[in-house]
């Protein structure tokens, strides 16, 4: 069977070969034993069991709980000539008869169900009945409590386990740590599964971190310069912002729209559809826009605000560049976010536990915000992975960040603090530092204090880098008045006396900076003009069929077919992404246009 599976990958889904770890994990699974696989986004988790299910006899049974996305999960399958449907809650119950009919008669390969729906006596009776190829648990953390993400109604599917225990199952998610995946096992009752752990490398995708200064104004250069038509993700803390990023970009010439929890269901579902549907549209989102989201061409995510750990960032940046394309995480970040965030992390009304667990992984994402090593190598060494010391492809790698020696700087803006009764924010300690007559300075008496000018030879936003990364590595820490005043930390007493010195990051000048790799994989001159034309042939039968450009064909497909130019259906099957189906029903259209070029 596993010669079927191969001919399944070339003729239905047209891709010339697997990609790491599919081949075993399908094999595995055609054998009828279970699996549990993590993998990160953009793996190519969804054909390791969407093969199995077509080649073992029976229906597999797919069980999301992203209930937005079946459909074009759905649509996606039937363009490949699979035949494919969804039960939820979404459906009149004509639909939901016409197929469970359809499930009865064995003419489904694939059926997407969300847990809640799945757990129902009704459809347990319906699937007793038919025969099942596999079961696939999609991101199989929801059934964790210790993670983020967690779903109650997964805690019931060890019913599977019971019911149907001579079905194979396969757990599949990206999230990595040990104690997620001994849960997912535990209460899968998951039999003696093979355990495939891919590497959590993403190597196309470009990390960077930049100091703010004018976040909008950079956020603009950044899209102008390197993504000026791409669809992509900006993050924002707040939702209010999100609405100001979306306008002010929608205002600088970008297809920008604003999606967070406040806004109506309808609304949502708009944003969301015209960012699957149509190419180029920017997202400006809270974290509610997330899970799941698998448009494959998202080819930057930029965070205006820091996320809270860096498995919150990981996560975030990892919807960029899932079809293995060039893609950019870009970040801004500056004193008011780790203030911001210190702060919120002190006044939640999490226990005293749970605020220590939370005042950790905020440590560690500002601890890879501060780095002047390889931010991959950080990453990856945190989710417990060894990489080479420098990748190459992040901005440190890029452009090297010295160190200097800031102990006296430290020692002034602590003593700074001290001298001014440890209530006062950033900004008026620097300009006590540097020394200027300000009316609040005056108010306060402060050009009497001993350190009123000490700092006059480094500028205001050197200052701030110093205040920044003393509070990122706790020499300072922020009042919890909520004023952004800052206090002395106990750390702070060896630096005072000086029996410890401190070496600190040189921010980079940003327009210092030497460019960064193109982030696009890019179409020789003499082929743009054909990449164009395949490109709205493609906008145009998206439109017409109904469903996002993507699912006709990738961007990577269509751009094999501009380089080779295939002059007939036997040279158009060879091109990674094609197959019978697609062939079939677009090969002709995209011939004719080709052909106009050659
Ligand atoms: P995941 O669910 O792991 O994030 P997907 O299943 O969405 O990943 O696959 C990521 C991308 O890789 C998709 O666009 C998919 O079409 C593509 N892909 C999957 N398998 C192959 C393959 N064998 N060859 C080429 N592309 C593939
Ligand atoms: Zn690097």
């Amino acid at each position: 069977m596993t010669d079927q599976a191969r001919h399944v990958l070339q003729h239905t889904f047209g891709y010339r070969d697997y990609l790491d770890y599919q081949e075993s994990i399908i094999a595995n699974l055609i054998a009828g034993r279970d699996s549990l696989v993590i993998m990160p986004t953009g793996g190519g988790k969804s054909l390791c069991y969407q093969i199995p299910a077509i080649v073992r006899s029976g229906c597999g049974i797919v069980i999301s709980p992203l209930i937005a996305l079946m459909h074009d999960q759905v649509s996606s399958m039937s363009e490949y000539g699979v035949s494919a449907s969804y039960l939820n809650s979404t459906l009149q119950p004509s639909e939901i008869d016409e197929i469970e009919w359809q499930l009865r008669k064995g003419e489904l390969d694939l059926l997407y169900i969300a847990p809640e729906r799945l757990l129902q006596e009704r459809t347990l009776d319906l699937l007793d009945g038919v025969e099942i190829a596999l079961f696939a648990i999609d991101e199989a953390h929801c059934v964790s409590q210790w993670g983020h993400d967690f779903r109650a109604d997964y805690l019931l599917l060890d019913v599977l386990a019971e019911r149907y225990s001579g079905v194979p199952k396969i757990a599949l998610t990206a999230t990595a740590d040990q104690r997620t995946r001994e849960e997912i096992n535990s209460r899968l009752k998951l039999r003696d599964p093979e355990l495939v752990v891919a590497g959590f490398d993403r190597p196309n995708i470009q990390y960077r971190i930049t100091q703010k200064n004018n976040a909008r104004q950079q956020l603009l250069k950044f899209l102008r310069n390197e993504h000026a038509e791409d669809a992509g993700i900006v993050y924002c803390l707040a939702r209010k912002k999100t609405e100001e990023i979306a306008s002010f970009l929608s205002d600088h010439g970008f297809d920008a729209l604003p999606y967070h929890a406040g806004l109506s269901a309808e609304i949502r579902k708009r944003h969301q559809e015209r960012f699957f549907r149509e190419e180029g549209v920017i997202i400006v989102a809270t974290i509610a826009f997330g899970m799941g989201i698998d448009k494959p061409n998202v080819r930057f995510v930029a965070h205006f605000d820091l996320p809270k750990s860096l498995e919150a960032y990981y996560q975030e940046t990892g919807r960029a560049g899932r079809d293995g394309e060039p893609a950019t995480a870009w970040m801004v970040y500056g004193i008011q976010d780790v203030i911001k965030l210190r702060q919120m992390v002190d006044a939640s009304s999490a226990g005293e536990q749970q605020k220590q667990i939370e005042r950790y992984k905020l440590d560690a994402m500002l601890g890879l915000c501060e780095i002047t090593g390889c931010r991959r190598h950080a990453l990856l060494h945190y989710f417990g992975e060894s990489s080479s010391e420098s990748c190459g492809n992040c901005d440190t790698c890029l452009n090297p960040v010295e160190k200097w020696d800031g102990t006296v700087a430290a020692q002034q803006a602590v003593s700074c603090v001290y001298r001014t009764g440890q209530r006062f924010g950033v900004n008026h300690l620097i300009d006590v530092l540097i020394g200027k007559y300000t009316p609040k300075i005056q108010q306060h008496g402060h050009s009497a204090v001993s350190t009123f000018g000490i700092g006059a030879d480094m500028d205001s936003q050197q200052w701030r880098s110093v205040f920044r990364q003393l509070v990122a590595m706790g020499y300072l820490s922020v009042d919890i008045g909520g004023y952004g005043g800052l206090r002395i930390d106990d750390k702070s007493r060896l630096l005072l006396k000086g029996e410890e010195s401190l070496y600190l990051r040189r921010d980079p000048r940003e327009d210092k900076l030497r460019k960064p790799k193109p982030q696009k994989r890019q179409l020789a001159e003499q082929h743009q003009a054909l990449w164009e034309a395949l490109r709205n042939c493609r906008k145009r039968l998206a439109a017409d069929t109904g469903v996002p450009p993507y699912v006709i064909f990738h961007d990577a497909t269509l751009m094999e077919m501009a380089e080779t130019r295939p002059a007939n259906s036997d040279e158009m099957l060879r091109i990674n992404g094609v197959g019978e189906r697609k062939l079939e029903t677009f090969g002709r259209e995209f011939l004719q246009i080709i052909n106009q070029f050659t």
